[in-house]
């Protein structure tokens, strides 16, 4: 069977059969293709990057590079169809979930060309206003933002193959950075469909975009001090790459979107006939079988007050059992699978750690077979909730646990914070006193804190949705990385300097207001 090839100096390139890995339809089994990057000259990539596509990113203004990602956002549209369907058979993905992926992709890349388009015909940015320095203002300073001059490593996770590469695409791009994309394997198929259109569009200078199909082999070693890393994936990997001796070495940059153990949080005053309860059982029942459960900000643990959790349950199971469960490429299934046969036996085994503190109330059969690599959607109450399993334990699929307490919001927010830092929390309540003091201890601890509320009602989108205006990441465990926000997502990829001197010289050329003046 063929291996799938990276894009490396402007041509496709094929890894040897040494360590090539099988990608699968995790409903079948079936061998869809293999990928291995091995034997290729990653360091020759790397260079390539910066000798062509970083000099010609950085030519352009940010009106230009936002015209590029527009461009990119509509090539991968017009395929739309094609990749939903290889989403069914490499990814175990729905037709809802392999949306979700790809339509976040496309409409991450359109959101950052219409972010670009107001930085305008610049090359670099102004970072807030100017400052007298001296006693008189003649002696200025202002900060600007200058796009890194090297390239930009993205290692992406497998659980949202188009997505994870346009995202972060999408913000190195606009920079006027180049890239080297690098997809979690198993789901790599989509992600080469989707670089194979990008490459093949000659929409992007040369040089500007290249991908390894594959494993990240040393990549990482060739990498200095102006280039940088963005990593998507599990703590542990994380670790290790934060570790890596060639970019600690070299200060080169680091950003890390690791796992988190997301909390939903009921108050007390929600009652059982309120939209806000309507939009907590909705959202939690979407968090647990969307991409069956396999996303980053999907609710793995519930706090419910302990004399409404057997309420709670029921609500659950009611809604859960109408989800229908099985094969991801036929109309009507709302529960596709796990990505393969590794990831079904992490949630065997994440699973059965979870029984030794909490008892299953719907779901929780593992089959004993490695295909399909599927599981009911799995609901657990927790018997203490204090118990460390609950807090450490990032099952990646259609699980969640409720975890009964007081109801007071210091007290949920004590036990939230257990899980060491999150990537989102939501909280449901229309107590603004209640809900105020949640989010206070609760922010700290994390990149997003949503509330639900009637207020908010039939106009919130979910709490696992990531958007491009607003940051995505979180402290500690989650990484504590940081993505997107607009034009914040920019920072990682620039260096922002403090330009001293003259004030008719700096603010004129590099001030806010000031139009075009050379990066
Ligand atoms: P993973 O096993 O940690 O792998 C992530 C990526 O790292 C893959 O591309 C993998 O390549 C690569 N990798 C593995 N070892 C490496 C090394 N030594 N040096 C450099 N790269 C290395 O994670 P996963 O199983 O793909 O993804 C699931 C996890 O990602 C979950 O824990 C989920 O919570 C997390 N996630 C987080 C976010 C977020 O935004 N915070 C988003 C999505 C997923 P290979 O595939 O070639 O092994």
């Amino acid at each position: 069977m063929q291996i799938l090839d990276s894009y490396l100096e402007g041509s496709w390139r094929a890894g040897t059969e040494a360590g090539a890995r099988e990608l699968v339809n995790p409903y079948t089994g079936e061998t869809l293709a293999r990928c291995s990057a091995s034997g290729l000259d990653l360091g020759a990539a790397c260079a390539y990057a910066r000798e062509k596509g970083g000099p010609a990113l950085r030519a352009l203004t940010f009106v230009e590079r936002a015209a590029l990602l527009k461009a990119l956002s509509g090539a991968i549209h017009e395929h739309r169809d094609d990749l939903i369907a290889l989403s069914a058979k490499n990814g175990g993905s729905t037709r809802g979930d392999a949306k979700f992926d790809l339509d976040g992709a496309t409409g991450t890349l359109a959101a950052y060309a219409s972010f670009g388009k107001r930085l305008g015909e610049r090359r670099f940015l102004a970072d807030g206003d100017g400052e007298q320095l001296g006693r008189t203002p003649r002696f200025w300073v202002q900060h600007v933002r200058v796009p890194l001059t090297g390239v930009a490593v993205h290692i992406n996770a497998f659980n949202f193959p188009a997505w994870g590469m346009a995202e972060k695409m999408a913000q190195a791009l606009l920079a006027g950075v180049p890239v080297i994309e690098k997809p979690g394997e198993q789901t790599a198929l989509i992600a080469h469909a989707v670089a194979k259109i990008v490459a093949d569009s000659g929409i992007l200078p040369d040089g500007a975009f290249q991908f390894v199909c594959g494993g990240p082999e040393d990549l990482l070693d060739h990498l200095g001090s102006q280039d940088c890393v963005a990593f998507t994936g599990s703590a542990s990997t994380g670790r290790r790459v934060r570790g890596h001796t060639a970019l600690v070495e070299r200060g080169v940059r680091v950003n890390i979107e690791a796992d988190s153990v997301n909390a939903a949080v009921l108050a007390p005053d929600v009652d059982d006939d309120s939209a806000t309860y309507e939009e907590f059982l909705s959202n939690v029942v979407t968090d647990m079988t969307q991409k069956a459960g396999q996303k980053c900000t999907a609710v793995r643990r519930i706090l419910v007050p302990s004399d409404r959790v057997e309420d709670v349950v029921e609500h659950l199971r009611e809604q859960l059992s109408r989800q229908k469960v099985g094969d991801p490429s036929e109309d009507g299934t709302r529960v596709g699978t796990l990505t393969d046969a590794r990831q079904l036996e992490h949630v065997r085994q994440g699973l059965a750690r979870l029984r030794e503190v909490a008892d299953v109330r719907t779901g929780g059969e593992v089959p004993e077979a490695d295909y399909p690599a599927q599981i009911a959607p799995t609901l657990l109450v927790a018997r203490d909730s204090n118990a460390d399993a609950l807090h450490d334990e990032e099952v990646f699929g259609p699980i969640a646990t409720i975890l009964p307490y007081g109801g007071a919001a210091d007290e949920a927010a004590r036990l939230v914070n257990r899980g060491g830092g999150g990537l989102v929390v939501s909280v449901y309540s229309n107590d603004a006193a209640w809900t105020e003091a949640a989010v206070l201890e609760l922010a700290p601890f994390h990149g997003r804190v949503w509330i639900g509320s009637d207020r908010v009602k039939g106009q919130a989108l979910p709490p696992g949705m990531v958007l491009p205006s607003v940051v995505h990441g979180g402290p500690g465990r989650a990484g504590g990385g940081e993505e997107l926000g607009g034009s914040r997502g920019l920072d990682f990829y620039t260096q922002r300097t403090a330009i001293q001197g003259f004030q008719g010289f700096v603010a004129k050329r590099f001030g806010a207001d000031e139009p075009a003046g050379e990066a």
